[in-house]
């Protein structure tokens, strides 16, 4: 198999690869901005400072071929880099996507790139440059870019601050299991496994109205509320019933369930929960609190009915 690289160009020299590079750059149109250059040129609004994450997805590990159309796995890939962004209450300047694309899945490169035409249209945003080389396994890398005033960040939480999360937690791990087990999913689980939302536009919302603290929920929100609690040097308090759901799924199990790009966010004051799903449409659920170190160290206390019980593991990508 011959290895090849090449920067994403619009204006490119013969040879079936290019002719491929163009073909996507074709599907995407207005969203693919400046490929024709070596490197993306970006203005960063005075006074704000730049943002950047890298997300990959790699077939096996983060998606299954069985599961997910091409064009999923495309939009789903940029959505959880973009999620990144989402995160920090970021706006998004752009992704850069590196692809290494095995010679059995190049006839499915359209489909793919018409799912991330998919993500960066709903996120508003543009494809500014990339790679693509033949390897063994499919991997798509996203580098996503954005700008910030006043990031959200994990270690922006204080002892006594009030704990909320997006949405209804539950779809994937709901409709991992059903899949597995060979049994159909229920449609909302389903749903929120195949096409996850960054969520972008309620990040600054958020940040705008108080909230100083965040993550998105990609290992599940028990790990990712001891990563905030570590990296915020606090406990935080969370009760196990008040965490939202989708029907179905029990509290146990939504705790657990990675990849909803939901997000955890920390406010010192109370935020506007009816504002919040007025405007957006999905729920806001104070689910606890940060409270200071006692004897124990920063970490997470799962209390349902005043007794504290044991937290369900997450997702690790580095453990099986
Ligand atoms: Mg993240």
């Amino acid at each position: 198999m011959t290895s090849s690289r090449t920067n994403i160009a619009a204006s490119l020299g013969p040879g079936g690869e290019f002719d491929i590079i163009r073909a996507m750059a074709a599907r995407w149109g207005a969203r693919a901005v400046g490929l024709g250059d070596d490197a993306a040129v970006m203005s960063v609004p005075r006074g704000d400072s730049l943002v950047a994450s890298v997300d990959t997805a790699i077939e096996g590990r983060h998606f299954r071929r069985e599961w997910l159309s091409p064009r999923d796995i495309g939009r789903r890939a940029i959505n959880a880099a973009l999620s990144d962004l989402a995160a920090m209450a970021a706006t998004p300047l752009g992704v850069l996507v590196a692809l290494a694309v095995p010679t059995e899945w190049r006839a499915s490169l359209l489909d793919i790139a018409d799912g991330i035409n998919d993500a960066l249209t709903s996120a508003g945003t543009v494809i500014r440059g990339g790679n693509i080389s033949a390897a063994a396994e499919l991997s798509i890398t996203t580098t996503a870019l954005g700008s910030v005033h006043r990031a959200l960040t994990r270690s922006g939480l204080r002892p006594g601050d009030r704990i909320y999360v997006t949405g209804e937690l539950g779809g994937p791990q709901l409709t991992i299991d059903a899949l597995s087990d060979g049994a159909t999913p229920p449609e909302l689980a389903l749903a929120r496994f195949v096409n996850p939302a960054p969520r972008l536009a309620e990040s600054r919302w958020l940040a705008a109205r108080g909230a100083t603290a965040a993550i998105d929920i990609s290992d599940g929100l028990g790990q990712d509320l001891r990563h905030l609690a570590a990296a915020s040097t606090v406990r935080i308090e969370v009760d196990l019933q008040a965490v939202p759901r989708l029907p179905g799924v029990s509290a146990r199990d939504a705790v657990v369930s990675g990849e909803e790009y939901e997000l955890i966010v920390g406010a010192a004051g109370e935020l506007d929960v009816v504002g919040f799903s007025r405007q957006f449409g999905i729920p806001l659920t104070e689910i606890g609190r940060a409270i200071g170190l006692a004897s124990d160290g920063p970490g997470v206390d799962l209390m349902e009915g005043g007794t504290r019980v044991a937290i369900p593991g997450g997702h690790d990508h580095l453990s099986n």
